[in-house]
């Protein structure tokens, strides 16, 4: 009982336990991201690797100006 997810903004690295409540109900069943629809943080499993280019498509990520929907 002891998965991690690393916040999408902050990278702030937390175990489900210290999740907020609304969070960690949400993560049930869930493998690899989620946003809580209470709060709308969103979480991502750790990668257990992280090669260089996936650092750098999300750097890239950021900047995005275009709405997406
Ligand atoms: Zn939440």
């Amino acid at each position: 009982m002891g998965r991690m997810w690393v916040a999408a903004i902050g990278d702030e690295t937390l175990y489900e336990v210290d999740l907020p409540s609304c969070c960690r109900r949400t993560a049930w069943g869930v493998e690899d991201s989620f946003d809580c629809p209470v709060c709308g943080a969103e979480w991502q499993a750790p990668l257990p690797f992280e090669p260089e280019e996936c650092a750098f498509v999300e750097r890239s990520g950021e900047g995005e100006r275009k709405g997406a929907a």
